[in-house]
């Protein structure tokens, strides 16, 4: 799991107000049985402030995750805790024959805002 791209902002610079946050992502195909596998990505002032994922799936082109607009959300609500899916909109496969990746993303998302 990699970050697509750094943006050269820290998290303190990106978000003053936040003390620390932790992105906890799994990644599942459609259709799976099979319980996610959360991993676990903690994030303090000195950290990149990178919120976007490739996705998973090595044959998958053009698709991704992005979790910042989840996070910009929580801070305009002052929610502490996030929780959702988002699907892959990459593409297996070119031309006639490509598919939709629809890999699942499930998220939590924990802020923790200085006092
Ligand atoms: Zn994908």
């Amino acid at each position: 799991m990699n970050a697509i791209e750094t943006n050269n902002k820290k998290l303190c610079e990106l978000y003053p107000r936040i003390e620390s946050l932790t992105l906890f992502v799994a990644f599942q195909k459609a259709n799976a049985d099979v319980e996610p596998n959360y991993q676990q990505i903690i994030f303090t002032g000195n950290s990149d402030a990178t919120f976007s994922l490739h996705c998973s799936r090595d044959e998958c082109f053009g698709g991704g995750f992005d979790y910042k607009p989840f996070i910009d959300d929580m801070m305009r609500s002052g929610d502490e805790l996030a929780h959702g899916k988002i699907v892959c909109q990459g593409s297996l496969g070119s031309g006639d024959e490509a598919q939709g990746c629809r890999l699942r993303s499930e998220y939590r998302i924990v802020i923790r805002r200085k006092p």
